[in-house]
C-alpha cells in the first residue's frame, strides 16, 4: 500500500508526504502543505509539503555539489545504479499504481502499465547511455582546405550540471523518469518538481531511486504548486537545463528562462486525416484508442478527425457504435472513461461542448457529466468557427470535421498553432508519404493513432508544441554538451604515412 512498509518513511505521520533532498525525506519548514484532490471523490486524498524558496535554494546547492562528484563516477557504475532503480520500481509497481489511480484517476491497469513502462525506460536509458556516451569523435585538420594534418581533435559529451525536471499530471511517473534517467546517465544531477496531481506517485518513484543507493543530493524532489514555486525554480541561477512537459506554461517558461538548454514538450491538437480508401474498421478502432484512452488526457490523443465527406457517414457510424461500448466510471474498476483530473478541467471541456452546441455541431451521444466524470462524446459536423476545432479539450470529447479534399485536411492541420503529431489513414503509401511530408507536425503516424512510445523513438513538437526532441537517445544528447580537446602537433603527421 502507498505510504506504508518500505514507503512509510516518505510520509510525515499520517497525513503529509515529505519532500526529498540530500538523500533524506524532509518536512518543509514552511509549515504549509498542498492538498491533492482525488478526481473521483473530489475530496482531499493526500497532502504534500509546500517547499519554501529557501529550501529550493538549498536543494540547488546540494544538487550542484553532488553533480561534481557524480560526473566523476564511471559510466558503468551510473548504469548499474539505474538498473537497480528500475528493478525496484517494477517490484513496487502496485503501491505506485495505487497513487496514480487516486491522484489522477488513471484506470488501474493503465496505472500499472505506466510504472512498468517507466522501469523499462530507465533500464533502456542506462544501456543506451553506456553505448552513446562511451563514444566520441576523432577529427583530423587536413580535411578542411588549407590545413595540414597538424591537429587532432577529440570530442566527447559532458554533462550540463543541474537539470530541472517538470513533468505534467497525466504521466507523472513515466514523464519524470524520461527526464531523470537521461540526466543521470549523462552525469547530471536532478531537481524534480512533480505536478501537484501526481506528486505522491512521483515521490514513491523517487523513493525507489533512493533505495537503489544513489549519492546524497544527486536526486532531489521539491513539491509545491507550480504557480507558487514554478517561476522561482525555472529562473533559478543554479539550473543548467530545463526539461518540461506540460501545456502553455512551457511557453511562458521559455520566455523567462536564462541562456540554458530547454526541452519543451507541450500541447497538441493531433489531427487524424481519413482518406476515401482507408480501412474504416482500422480507423474506428484507432480513433477509439487514440481519442478516448485515459479519457483523452494524452498529449498525443487524436484531437480532431478530418474525414473525407464520402466516407464520413460510415466512419461516424462505426465510431459511434464503439463509443457506446466504452465503460464509464471509477478508475478502481478499470473503466475506459474515468473522471478528468480536476473540476476546472471538466468545466473547460464543458465550455467547448456548449460552444459546439450553440454553433450547431451534431451530438452523436447526449452530453452527460457527473462531477469530474464526463461521458464520451463524439461531435460530428464540427466547423472551423467552433472552438473545439482548434482547442485541446484534454477530455473524452472528439470533434469530426468533414473535408472535401486532402488539401483541406492538411490546411486545417497546419493552421493549428500546435504541431505535435498527426496521423493519416489510407491504403496508398505514396499518398500517405506526401501527406506526411505536408503536415507541419513533429511526427506523422501512417495507419495508426498518434503515440509517444515506444520510448526510444524520437518525439518532438513544432510550433507551440515544443522545443527540441525527446526519446531516450535524443534526451541523453540534449542533456550533454560537446567538449573538444585539440592536440596540436609540431609537424604534420599522417597515419602510416
Ligand atoms: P501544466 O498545467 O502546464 O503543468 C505542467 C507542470 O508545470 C506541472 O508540474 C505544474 O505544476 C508545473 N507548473 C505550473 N505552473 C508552473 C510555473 N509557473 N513554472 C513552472 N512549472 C509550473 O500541464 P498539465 O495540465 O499538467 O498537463 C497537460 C498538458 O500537458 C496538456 O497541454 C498536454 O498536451 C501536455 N502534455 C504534453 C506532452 C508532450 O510530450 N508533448 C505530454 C503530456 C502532456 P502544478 O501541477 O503544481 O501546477
Amino acid at each position: 500500500m502507498a505510504g506504508t512498509g518500505l514507503f512509510a518513511e516518505i510520509l510525515d505521520g499520517e497525513h503529509v508526504y515529505k519532500y526529498y533532498a540530500d538523500g533524506e525525506w524532509k518536512k518543509s519548514t514552511s509549515g504549509k502543505s498542498v492538498a491533492i484532490i482525488n478526481p473521483t471523490t473530489r475530496k482531499t486524498q493526500y497532502k504534500v509539503q509546500a517547499c519554501s524558496q529557501q529550501e529550493v535554494n538549498k536543494v540547488m546547492d546540494l544538487a550542484k555539489t553532488a553533480q561534481k562528484l557524480w560526473a566523476k563516477t564511471p559510466l558503468w557504475k551510473r548504469a548499474e545504479l539505474l538498473h537497480k532503480a528500475a528493478a525496484i520500481l517494477k517490484e513496487h509497481k502496485a503501491p505506485i499504481a495505487e497513487c496514480l489511480v487516486k491522484e489522477i484517476a488513471k484506470p488501474a491497469k493503465d496505472s500499472v502499465t505506466e510504472v512498468v513502462r517507466s522501469g523499462d525506460l530507465v533500464s533502456y536509458t542506462a544501456e543506451e547511455g553506456v553505448r552513446i556516451l562511451g563514444e566520441g569523435k576523432f577529427l583530423v585538420s587536413d580535411s578542411f582546405p588549407g590545413n595540414e594534418r597538424t591537429k587532432y581533435c577529440l570530442t566527447s559529451k559532458i554533462p550540463l550540471g543541474v537539470v530541472l525536471a517538470i513533468p505534467p499530471f497525466n504521466y507523472p511517473v513515466n514523464l519524470a523518469v524520461s527526464k531523470i534517467a537521461p540526466a543521470l546517465i549523462a552525469g547530471n544531477s536532478i531537481v524534480l518538481k512533480p505536478p501537484t496531481q501526481g506528486a505522491v506517485s512521483a515521490l514513491h518513484m523517487v523513493h525507489c531511486f533512493h533505495l537503489a543507493g544513489f549519492p546524497k543530493g544527486l536526486i532531489n524532489c521539491v513539491t509545491g504548486k507550480g504557480s507558487e514555486i514554478g517561476d522561482f525554480l525555472t529562473m533559478h541561477p543554479g539550473v543548467n537545463c530545463i526539461s518540461f512537459t506540460g501545456g502553455d506554461t512551457g511557453i511562458a517558461i521559455s520566455k523567462k528562462a536564462g541562456m540554458i538548454p530547454l526541452q519543451m514538450e507541450l500541447g497538441g491538437k493531433d489531427a487524424c486525416i481519413v482518406l476515401e480508401d482507408a480501412d474504416l474498421d482500422l480507423v474506428a478502432a484507432n480513433i477509439i484508442k487514440g481519442g478516448f484512452s485515459y479519457s483523452g488526457q494524452r498529449c498525443t490523443a487524436v484531437k480532431v478527425v478530418l474525414v473525407m465527406e464520402s466516407v464520413a457517414d460510415s466512419l461516424v457510424k462505426k465510431v459511434k457504435a464503439k463509443v457506446a461500448k466504452l465503460t464509464v466510471g471509477p478508475p478502481e474498476d478499470d473503466c475506459d472513461i474515468t473522471p478528468v483530473v480536476s473540476e476546472s478541467s471538466a468545466n473547460y471541456i464543458e465550455g467547448l461542448v456548449k460552444d459546439a452546441k450553440e454553433k450547431g455541431a451534431t451530438f452523436c451521444q447526449e452530453y452527460k457529466r457527473e462531477g469530474n466524470l464526463i461521458w464520451p462524446l463524439l461531435l460530428d459536423n464540427v466547423r472551423p468557427d467552433m472552438r473545439i476545432a482548434w482547442e485541446e479539450p484534454f477530455g473524452p470529447v472528439l470533434p469530426v470535421l468533414r473535408i472535401n479534399s486532402v488539401e483541406e485536411g492538411i490546411h486545417h492541420c497546419n493552421a493549428s498553432n500546435f504541431g505535435l503529431q498527426g496521423c493519416v489513414f489510407t491504403k496508398d503509401i505514396n499518398k500517405a508519404m506526401l501527406i506526411s511530408d505536408a503536415m507541419e507536425t513533429g511526427t506523422v503516424q501512417i495507419n495508426s493513432a498518434p503515440a509517444r512510445g515506444p520510448d526510444h523513438f524520437p518525439f518532438q513538437g513544432i510550433k507551440d508544441s515544443g522545443i527540441g526532441s525527446q526519446g531516450i537517445t535524443n534526451s541523453i544528447n540534449m542533456m550533454t554538451k560537446v567538449k573538444t580537446t585539440v592536440i596540436n602537433l609540431p609537424t604534420p603527421s599522417y597515419t602510416m604515412g
